[in-house]
């Protein structure tokens, strides 16, 4: 007997399918052939969207390029788009409830966590509005008497937008408002898996003034259309997020034009305890670490690194706590934790703890489906795995699941050793009340966000990226809006005193 948490199935009448159009150049089309997106947690319908094709791609890119050449959006000061931008942040908060509901029966995820995603994306277009007004370049006026030079930023032009099924509207919110910010005109694609609440953004793109032909959004698979969007010439930019392995093909499909490549990658984020940190919140928070999302999240705390004096005891209280995480129906608002995204998903993840347990590692608690009352088979039990040693494979690839892997170390140098020793550099957590081993280890530490004494606290000022194969370039904060930019240095002579190079013979 396990003695978990488990929030079964609440009555609830579901919304009517939702039906996902793309939105090429200002007009929404729906006449070509059609996926269906089951809810993970009921096994129902909730949302139909069309399969794109190369042709609707490339329909989206000329809508795209058009628009951005004649200056319709790029060519606006910045108060006129921060003003659209503004308008759709409150139109994202106006419609909350009915995107939530959608991100949670497209993703499984609890219903809490989607309004918080939604409101919280929100905030995310009004911090870019904010940076529409007022980005600027730099000033040379030390270059001599005679010369004055401006470094100007430019919008980069059109970008290719490609999204996951995990947080679909947050990262797409981290890309879309930066890019418009910047001036630039988009083709989104999100993923297959959850594509309704980009669409409903669409709608609320053209009720808040936005120009027909700067965002497009075309549904359907990688292949072809994310494809396109990553290789198609008339494409400046790519920005996608998702896993390494594709982004590596994304990375090698724009090789081709050699277009701006930006990338939001896989993690295996380890969080070091050192036997001095408060461990009653080292602990709850690496509860919340691992189970957020069912663990199906980039920055997942899915590796912890822990005393040798206190890993025993502090394992026993990570088992208990997990205990008492509500698992179930995520339509509950008392779920904290809702369904795998899809079944092949959820054997992956299982794979993963069934070949740990072969190589001699201990499963603490859970490793297997677990069932939720009224609900279908999308869902898996908090898991801890012990024992591990770190050349296993669930102690350096990334599950994406509710599972947790627990290292051990004795000195600040050997825990920097295993935090390092990983393929990915995406976040990286010190708990401890020694201010000097908290910067030491964030110094030391190779990951492109480190957090010492909380996890996952992220802001839309504070920018966001990987180290190693975690990614390239960055997102949010100043930097998220650079991303989006071309540097055009202008160099001025003032009045006539060059000196002729040519010297008359
Ligand atoms: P995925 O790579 O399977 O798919 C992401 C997107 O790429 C989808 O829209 C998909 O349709 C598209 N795609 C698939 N093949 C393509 C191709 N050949 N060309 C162009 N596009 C293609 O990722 P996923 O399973 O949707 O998301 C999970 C992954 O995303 C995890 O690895 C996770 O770590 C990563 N992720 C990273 C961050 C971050 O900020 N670093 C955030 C969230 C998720």
């Amino acid at each position: 007997m396990l003695d978990l948490t488990v929030i079964p199935a609440i009555q609830n009448t579901l919304p009517p399918v939702f039906d996902a159009r793309h939105l090429i150049d200002g007009r929404w089309q729906a006449d070509g052939p059609t996926s269906e997106r089951l809810s993970p947690s009921h096994g129902t319908v909730v949302s139909r969207a069309q399969i794109g094709t190369i042709q609707d791609a490339e329909a989206a890119i000329a809508a795209a390029r058009a628009a951005f050449d004649d200056g319709r959006w790029s060519q606006l000061s910045g108060k006129a788009r921060a003003t659209v931008l503004l308008k759709v942040a409150d139109l994202i908060e106006v419609n909350v409830e009915r995107m939530a509901l959608m991100e949670t029966l497209e993703s499984g995820k609890p219903i809490t966590q989607a309004r918080g995603e939604i409101s919280g994306a929100a905030d995310l277009w009004r911090y870019a509005a904010s940076l529409a007004r007022t980005l600027h370049g730099d000033s040379h006026n030390s270059l001599g008497a005679d010369m004055l030079a401006v470094v100007l930023k430019e919008p980069i032009g059109v970008v290719s937008i490609i999204t996951p099924w995990n947080f679909p509207f947050w990262i797409l919110s981290q890309k879309l408002p930066f890019a418009l910010a910047a001036g630039c005109t988009c083709v989104v694609k999100p993923s297959e898996l959850t594509p309704s609440t980009t669409v409903i953004l669409g709608e609320l793109l053209i009720e808040a003034g936005l120009p027909a032909g700067v965002v497009n959004i075309v549904l359907g698979y990688g292949q072809p259309v994310g494809a396109t969007l990553a290789s198609h010439p008339s494409v400046d930019m790519v920005t996608f997020t998702g896993s390494t392995a594709v982004g590596r093909g994304i990375a090698a499909a724009a090789s081709s034009t050699l277009k701006k490549v930006a990338l939001e990658l896989g993690g295996k984020n380890p969080q070091v305890i050192f036997p001095d940190a408060d461990l009653e919140s080292a602990a709850d928070a690496v509860t919340f670490g691992v189970y957020f999302n069912v663990g199906q999240c980039c920055n997942s705390g899915s590796r912890i690194i822990v005393h040798e004096d206190i890993a025993k005891d502090f394992t026993a209280r990570i088992v208990d706590l997990s205990k008492q995480v509500a698992f179930g129906d995520p339509l509950d608002p008392a779920t904290q934790v809702g369904a795998i995204v899809s079944r092949e998903h959820g054997q992956k993840i299982d794979a993963y703890v069934t070949a740990a347990r072969k190589a001699g590692a201990t499963v603490a608690l859970g490793g297997a489906a677990l069932q939720v009352p009224g609900l279908g088979p999308q869902f898996y039990q908090p898991t801890i795995v012990t024992n591990v040693t770190p050349d296993m494979a669930i102690a350096r690839e990334e599950v994406f699941g509710p599972v947790l892997t627990v290292l051990t170390f004795r000195t600040l140098e050997e825990a920097l050793t295993l935090v390092n020793d990983a393929d990915y550099g995406l976040s990286a957590g010190v708990w401890s009340e020694n201010v000097h081993t908290c910067l030491q280890f964030a110094r030391m530490a190779q990951a492109g966000t480190v957090w010492t004494n909380t996890w996952m606290d992220g802001f839309p000022e504070v920018t966001f990226g990987g180290f190693k194969q975690s990614g390239l370039g960055r997102e949010i904060g100043r930097h998220g809006l650079d991303e989006f930019m071309e540097i055009k240095s202008l160099v001025m002579r003032i009045g006539r005193t060059r000196a002729p190079w040519v010297r008359p013979r």
